[in-house]
């Protein structure tokens, strides 16, 4: 047996015949072991077994991503306080100093209802959020990697993690203060800077690939000074910046695009949802739809996008 496998252990009071019927599946097939009879039910502990499929990979990179999501809480939490980075994590509330199975990624707080286990006081929605999406982004990294960065796989991925990180970071913290830190998003730039040197995209040259940051962060300054800040912060311009040198032109125009779509979108539902108290004047942080546009564009192969526009690449 060649296929990777994950023995799910669910004990499920199936008959044969559905788990029969189950394997049939083509990109994976069901084994399923006979354990116990319970009653005159049969119960099964089924193992999954996914050909082709790193499927167990998969859920180490999710979890490797909701521990490090958890690290990108605090992150955000202690940035620009006199917290200091390291030290053990305590309650906001009643300032106790959290055990080790009170830290464990997404399980302590649902284990918690989103509780502190002392206090009772409600947990920010914002650690489970940022541990799911790093999971995410990070699975989807993974995958991306293994797909079209096989060559420079071991190097790559945690470039793309580091990347991943920091825009989380950048994002959930402009949704908090409304405002991307310089030093933040210049450590993006930067970052960004260094994928047109290491590699370069199919049909690209490295003036293109250098073009690409200016040529879209560009209009978006025009529309700060344009606006005086009304619009677009500056932040977000330099957030462009980063997203222009890291994705490249095509993709980084599909990025820009997209997040200008669904963020119209969020708008006119906001629009409708609270009616007057909502005035185009209200502010709304932008970076969350270029995260949203930059993993489209990223992780959505580019020629599916360009058809689905109407290009026939
Ligand atoms: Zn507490």
């Amino acid at each position: 047996m060649t296929g990777k496998f994950i023995c799910m252990c669910v004990y499920t009071y199936l008959f044969n015949e559905t788990i029969v019927s189950l394997k049939r599946y083509s990109d994976f097939y069901i084994e399923p072991t006979r354990v116990a009879l319970v009653g005159s039910k049969r119960l099964y502990c089924i193992r999954y077994i996914l050909k082709d499929m790193d499927f167990t990979l998969f859920i180490f990179v999710f979890v490797f991503g909701t521990v490090v999501g958890s690290f990108l809480n605090v992150v955000i939490f202690r940035y620009n306080t006199n917290f200091s980075l390291g030290g053990r994590s305590v309650c906001l509330y009643c300032g106790k100093t959290l055990k080790w199975y009170e830290l464990v990624p997404l399980l302590s707080f649902l284990a918690q209802k989103g509780r502190c286990a002392t206090c009772k006081s409600r947990l920010s929605l914002q650690y489970p959020l940022v541990e799911f999406a790093t999971g995410a982004l990070f699975l989807l990294s993974f995958i991306y990697a293994e797909n079209y960065m096989a060559s420079a796989f071991f190097y790559f991925l945690p470039y793309l993690f580091a990347i991943m990180s920091i825009l989380l970071v950048i994002v959930v913290y402009d949704l908090r203060h409304k405002i991307i830190p310089d030093k933040l998003v210049f450590s993006f730039i930067l970052l960004s800077l260094i994928r047109p040197a290491l590699f370069l995209l199919p049909g690209e040259n490295l003036p293109s690939a250098l073009l690409s940051g200016p040529l879209f962060s560009a209009p978006f300054a025009l529309l700060f000074f344009i606006s005086r800040g009304k619009w677009i912060g500056l932040g977000d311009a330099k957030l462009v910046l980063g997203i222009g040198w890291f994705l490249g032109i095509v993709k980084a125009g599909l990025a820009v695009l997209f997040s200008f779509w669904i963020g119209a979108l969020f708008s006119i539902i906001l629009l409708f949802l609270r009616g007057r108290q909502f005035t185009m004047k209200s502010e709304i942080p932008f970076a969350p739809f270029l995260l949203l546009g930059f993993a489209i564009a990223l992780f959505v192969p580019t020629d599916y996008l360009l058809k689905l526009l109407g290009f026939s690449g």
